[in-house]
């Protein structure tokens, strides 16, 4: 999508940080981290959130969760520790209407809410 902000990241038209990436995802640094290693992990498809998810194949999701690993181990937090977070919908808080994951590390997390 022309007017997606992270479609065109993955694009390559908006400059990003990018730790990984393949043929499906994209992970880069968030331009306002909120831990030591705040990476966020986009599916090169655009879908608008995680509620969008119905049109994958079960197998893009074990790649999904795969990445994610290999995004950690990047990282360097695999062992260390990290949150995957999805802000979803209004109440969470979502700003970018590309679905994406938070991997968060490299310190003391803390409680979770
Ligand atoms: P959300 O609240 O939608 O889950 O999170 C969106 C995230 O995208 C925020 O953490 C924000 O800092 C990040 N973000 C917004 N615009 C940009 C950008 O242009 N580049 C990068 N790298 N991150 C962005
Ligand atoms: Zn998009």
């Amino acid at each position: 999508m022309d007017d997606c902000l992270f479609c065109r990241i993955a694009a390559g038209q908006i400059p990003a940080e990018k730790v990984l990436e393949n043929d499906l995802f994209v992970a880069f640094r968030d331009i306002h981290p909120k831990a030591p290693q705040h990476i966020l992990v986009i599916p090169r498809e655009h879908l608008g959130s995680l509620n969008d998810v119905d049109v994958w194949c079960g197998c893009q999701g074990q790649k999904l969760l795969e990445f994610m690993v290999a995004v950690a181990q990047e990282a360097g937090v695999d062992e260390s520790g990290y949150r995957v977070l999805i802000n979803n919908g209004p109440d969470a808080g979502q700003e970018v209407h590309h679905m994406h994951f938070h991997i968060l590390g490299g310190e003391d997390l803390g409680d979770f809410r």
